[in-house]
């Protein structure tokens, strides 16, 4: 097996476009100072993409470990694929975090040891997955909105905090074809609980109740379509504000809603996605208008491209019958390890062992686990079998998906001593018989 990067120089080498992938705008305009195979600089990054880019990749540990004890490549790959093999109910869950590539190979594998497949999203992003089943997705490209918004509405959320150039590449203050004077060629307005705290400055903020993002949203496509709201009504939200919010959606060339995670509990979120996509659908009859997830960092719009193109749903999948079934909840991985079927597991770039509950956390400690990672954590301390992979995007090149869907190509900037997860998952996935 080999390593990945470029060959290592003592001189300082400038990679130019490279990709960052610590928020979902996976900007890709940065510059690196490479120096002695570190990045010395991050040119265009933002203080989170630059603390991204410049730490240290983790050192000193193994590649691979047996039991918890060191062992080769080669002989982690054979257990690893023995205990996939021999699982009657196996499991694959993370993707989130890893290449399109790799994910990929990751699905060759569910499928064919009959695993269910199970993306490791925040639950929030994962529900609204099923949302975007059931109604559809109606977005765009974050390129559109520069060109063309004329009204950006966030919702339950706060680019300045999480997303730090969204606003100035594409959806404040950035200048496109049809919106020349940039922040003043369009109108923002806030949703949230709270006014940010990050200058945003919107046009128009409208203050939610705790809880209550489908109530509002739900109101506001009554004022859309142009009924009267009876006193007394919940609307989530002051009444007044929500009117003048949908006097500026209908007075809107082309509008786009970023959605964040709201308000509501993580069970409701599916509704809250529901209800925004049921009032663009609305609001299409008349002019444009869009919603857009804010995804976080990482590859998770990758996931669920992946995983759907070659299983036909997002997660929350299962495999054994030879066929795809859909059914979070039954097919999701906390449940599948709560209700004890799992008898082994395969985890990609995911932490379920601190981030579960503690019945899914109890019977993954007593599974035979498989997992990748890119430094220590606690599924890996625990792993019958744990790989150390090289960072994607900074050591090893791969697609990377932006929160709007638009691929990119990762540019590798360092070398490092570790494997990348696709060619450990590719290693494994021989071992199962899933590619020759
Ligand atoms: S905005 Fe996000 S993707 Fe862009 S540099 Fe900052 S952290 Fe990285």
């Amino acid at each position: 097996m080999t390593t990945s990067g470029p060959r290592a120089s003592s001189s300082l080498n400038l990679i130019s476009d490279a990709v960052c992938a610590r928020c979902g705008c996976a900007c890709d305009d940065i510059e690196l100072l490479v120096e002695a195979n570190r990045v010395r600089e991050a040119r265009n990054a933002c203080p989170m993409g630059a603390e991204w880019f410049l730490a240290s990749p983790e050192a000193g540990l193994p590649k691979a470990l047996i039991g918890g004890r060191e062992a080769s490549l080669d002989a982690a790959v054979a257990e690893a694929g023995r205990i996939l093999s021999e699982a009657r109910f196996p499991l694959v869950h993370g993707l989130a975090n890893a290449t399109c590539e790799a994910q990929r190979v990751a699905v060759s594998i569910a499928d064919r040891i009959g695993a269910c497949l199970d993306t490791a999203m925040p639950l929030h992003r994962g529900l609204s997955g099923m949302a975007f089943q059931g109604v559809g997705e109606i977005h765009c490209s974050l390129g559109e909105v520069k060109n063309r918004a004329d009204l950006v509405i966030f919702w339950g959320c706060d680019p300045g905090r999480t997303h730090p150039r969204h606003g100035e590449r594409y959806s404040i203050g950035a200048k496109g074809l049809f919106t020349p004077l940039g922040r003043q060629s369009r109108r923002i307005a806030h949703v949230d609980l709270l006014p940010d705290s990050s200058g945003l400055n919107p046009d128009l903020f409208v203050p939610l109740e705790q809880g209550k993002d489908f109530e509002a949203l739900w109101t506001l496509r009554a004022l859309l379509r142009g009924h009267e709201i009876p006193a007394g009504a919940c609307p989530g939200a002051p009444l007044e504000a929500l009117r003048a919010l949908s006097d500026a959606m209908k007075g809107s060339r082309f509008g786009v809603l970023f959605l964040g995670t709201g308000t509501s509990s993580a069970a409701d979120s599916h509704m809250v996605v529901d209800a925004a996509l049921a009032m663009a659908l609305d609001l299409n009859r008349h002019s444009r208008f869009y919603v857009s997830p804010m995804r976080g960092g990482g590859n998770p719009a990758g996931a669920d491209n992946v995983v759907t193109w070659q299983t036909g749903y997002p997660f929350g999948v299962h495999l054994g019958r030879g066929y795809p079934r859909f059914n979070p909840g039954e097919f999701s991985t906390e449940e599948v390890l709560s209700r004890g079927e799992a008898d082994a597991a395969l985890v990609v770039a995911a932490d379920p062992a601190s981030e579960l509950n503690p019945a899914a956390r109890k019977h993954l400690a007593e599974i035979g686990v498989v997992a990748l990672d890119y430094g220590e954590t606690e599924t890996t301390r625990s792993a019958r079998v744990s790989f150390m992979l090289a960072p994607y995007g900074l050591a090893t090149p791969g697609t990377i998906y932006r929160m709007d869907d638009v691929s990119l190509p990762a540019r590798p900037a360092v070398r490092s001593a570790y494997p990348s997860a696709e060619e450990v998952l590719r290693g494994i996935a021989r071992a199962v018989g899933a590619l020759p």
